[in-house]
């Protein structure tokens, strides 16, 4: 997952007097003991802001040289205040200084929708001449932005666009808010936790009647889910997750697609999802949906072998007829896993000797050095929690600062409950401006399984996107990319972990870490594929659904969702409800979620150049040169195809759906 900045092309300047190349300096987060301060730094930039503004409405040049890197200002005007908020948002412990971040990005964007309709900054974008490739992409986009925001509209509209604009952050602010504080517990007794591990559950809280109170942090509820032998404990749990949200999120759910619908058709769209794919890769919703279409094909029979094999398990589990016996939810995780010990010998939990966190996070830094020849400094720096971390990015030839990377690893209360990559700030050669990124996860202290391993080196590839990205405009640095190609660089680093090469690098950066046993990691690489059929069908599901919801005809959420998921083979669980804690749909994958699977052909086609050279400094460099570090100032195709020497195709994403 990538966080990116809601309609990030655009905008501020208390440098749009002083565009000259100042001296690349070290990035520090700002630390903030209250909401005041967090409120005095919002009213510092709102002034900028305005200033800004009225200053770019006063130009009469027209030459891109210009106009461009001002607008450009503005941006990082913006993104020097709200980009560590917007991190800070999700990870800080004190409630009143999120919300004061909350509050001061509302600011932001009412300002952005206003800022992005100016008729007389609009005008003047239509009469630049771009001096190159990158100018043109940057003002073509810039213009698309302003278009977008309805700086074309007439008035009436223009007003309803802005409004509507408010609503949807603040509604999306909303939703994530209520699972990001969500306090769900469930209570279990010793014995209904038989087959979980202790770890997760031995420190718990407990009830008066002495029974372990388990959170909805993804170290403690997926294990149970996963590994409780009781039937009813796996569902109790698993209905507990899957009912976060609640009607309060469905609500704000529906009213975000319905203003999302409005929104489209001030512009003449008939939905919002032929709105916002002219923007992407895809283009057009018919686009997406023949590729679904064809990932579903290739994966259809195989998910009808896959739930077989489950059933034979779980039939002969509970000692009954194949024929009778039914996977449902909550048995999913539980079937597979041990269907994948029986196959294969494998067990998640078997990592996590030999992944420690810590050293789990040395290795994928590790891994970059040898791969882009970067090194990852540890800085002092105070920060938000005790867990943070920062690190200084340093490019091993020329031992200059590149950027600045924060990690932030273990589930906490009020912390964001998922793994993401927060572009803190993005780089401009054009005045010198180093990168920041923000890798936020939820990982188990006491080790990590190699799903988590991978989770973790998914999202560090976001964060390398947005740290060795050398773009001249901050608008289109790092991973301000099209949605649909935004996760490429991050998925595809996530089968690394299965080359023994790799893997020995663990040994460079711990000396008393067991290394993972060469039959083991075997397996392992074997395992990885099984049950494909049943992941790829969940994400063409997740796609499809989030289509439909934004789609032509008018969607209540979760009766759409009830009546899509009643014809997948595990059926609709009556009293779940899912999307109420679907975030993606709610905020920036809205009508993109197809992107996993649309990226995914990217990445699997990146993949091709590292075979049988994963830790190639040649092949990395190269990558490094051209995908990282050209963020979003051309075209992906381009990018691609200047690493690859050749077009970009999907052959190596269609020969991996049948390994
Ligand atoms: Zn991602």
């Amino acid at each position: 997952m990538n966080i990116a900045h809601r309609l990030a092309v655009m905008a501020s300047v208390s440098s749009i007097l002083c565009c000259q190349a100042a001296v690349a300096a070290p990035y520090t987060m700002p630390v903030y003991s209250s909401a005041a301060e967090v409120n005095a730094d919002c009213d510092r930039m709102m002034n900028d802001l305005k200033d800004a503004q009225a200053k770019l409405e006063g130009m009469t040049s027209t030459s891109g040289a210009a106009l461009l890197p001002q607008l450009d200002a503005i941006y990082r005007r913006f993104e020097d205040t709200d980009g560590p908020m917007a991190l800070l948002t999700a990870v800080h412990p004190d409630k009143a200084i999120r919300d004061a971040t909350e509050a001061c990005d509302l600011r932001y964007q009412a300002f952005n929708a206003a800022y992005l309709q100016s008729a007389k900054v609009f005008e003047l974008l239509r009469q630049v001449q771009p001096a190159d490739d990158i100018d043109r992409r940057f003002l073509k986009d810039t213009i698309d932005a302003f278009t977008d925001a309805g700086a074309a509209l007439p008035a009436n509209k223009q007003k309803r666009a802005q409004d509507i604009n408010n609503e949807i952050s603040r509604l999306s602010q909303e939703f994530e808010r209520v699972v990001r504080e969500d306090k769900t517990q469930v209570a279990f007794t010793e014995a209904e936790l038989m087959g979980v591990p202790p770890n997760v559950w031995r420190d718990a809280k407990r009830d008066e009647q002495g029974r372990y109170l388990l959170g909805m942090a993804y170290p403690i509820s997926g294990p149970v889910i996963e590994r409780a032998v009781n039937p009813q404990s796996r569902e109790r749990m698993w209905r507990a997750l899957n009912g976060r949200g609640g009607s309060a999120n469905l609500k704000t759910l529906s009213e975000l697609a319905n203003l999302r619908r409005e929104y489209a058709a001030i512009f003449g769209f008939e939905s919002y999802a032929d709105f916002a794919e002219r923007r992407h890769m895809a283009e057009t919703p018919a686009n997406i949906q023949k590729f679904l279409a064809t990932v579903k094909d290739a994966v259809v029979k195989r998910e009808e072998t896959d739930f077989a094999l489950l059933r034979g398990f779980k039939a002969r589990e509970l000692k009954q007829g194949v024929a009778a016996t039914k996977i449902e939810r909550w048995d999913l995780n539980y079937y597979k896993q041990m269907a994948r010990k029986a196959k294969f010998a494998v067990d998640g939990e078997q990592f996590r000797q030999y992944f420690p966190p810590d050293a789990s996070v040395k290795f994928v830094l590790r891994l970059a050095t040898k791969l882009f020849g970067v090194d990852f400094v540890p800085s002092q720096e105070p920060l938000w929690h005790a867990d943070a971390r920062a690190f200084e990015v340093v490019d091993l030839a020329t031992s200059k600062p590149l950027a600045m990377l924060y990690v932030d690893l273990y589930p906490r209360e009020d912390k964001f409950s998922h793994a993401a990559m927060w572009g803190i700030r993005a780089s401009s050669t054009l005045v010198g401006r180093l990168p920041a990124g923000g890798l936020v996860a939820n990982l188990d202290r006491k080790g990590l399984t190699i799903n988590e391993l991978k989770t973790l080196l998914h999202e560090f590839g976001h964060a390398l996107h947005q740290v060795l990205s050398k773009t001249r405009y901050a608008s289109q640095g790092g991973t301000n990319v099209q949605v649909d190609y935004v996760e490429a660089p991050s998925q595809m680093l996530e089968d690394w972990i299965y080359d023994p090469k790799v893997l020995a690098v663990f040994k460079e950066v711990c000396a008393t870490c067991k290394p993972v046993p060469a039959a083991l990691l075997t397996r392992a690489d074997k395992a990885r594929h099984f049950a494909k059929g049943i992941d790829v069908s969940a994400q063409h599901f997740y796609a499809s659904y989030d289509l439909a919801l934004y789609g032509n005809e008018p969607q209540e959420p979760m009766k759409l969702w009830a009546h899509m998921e009643a014809a997948t083979p595990m059926g609709y669980v009556e009293g779940s409800m899912e999307p109420a804690s679907f975030g993606h749909i709610a905020s920036g994958y809205a009508a993109g979620y197809y992107s996993y699977l649309w990226s995914l052909v990217v990445a699997e086609d990146l993949r091709t150049a590292f075979e049988g050279k994963k830790l190639s400094l040649e092949v990395g460099h190269r990558y490094r040169d051209t995908v990282l570090a050209n963020g979003g100032q051309v075209a992906p195709k381009e990018l691609v195809r200047q690493f690859l020497g050749r077009p970009t195709d999907s052959k190596a994403f269609f020969k991996s759906l049948n390994k």
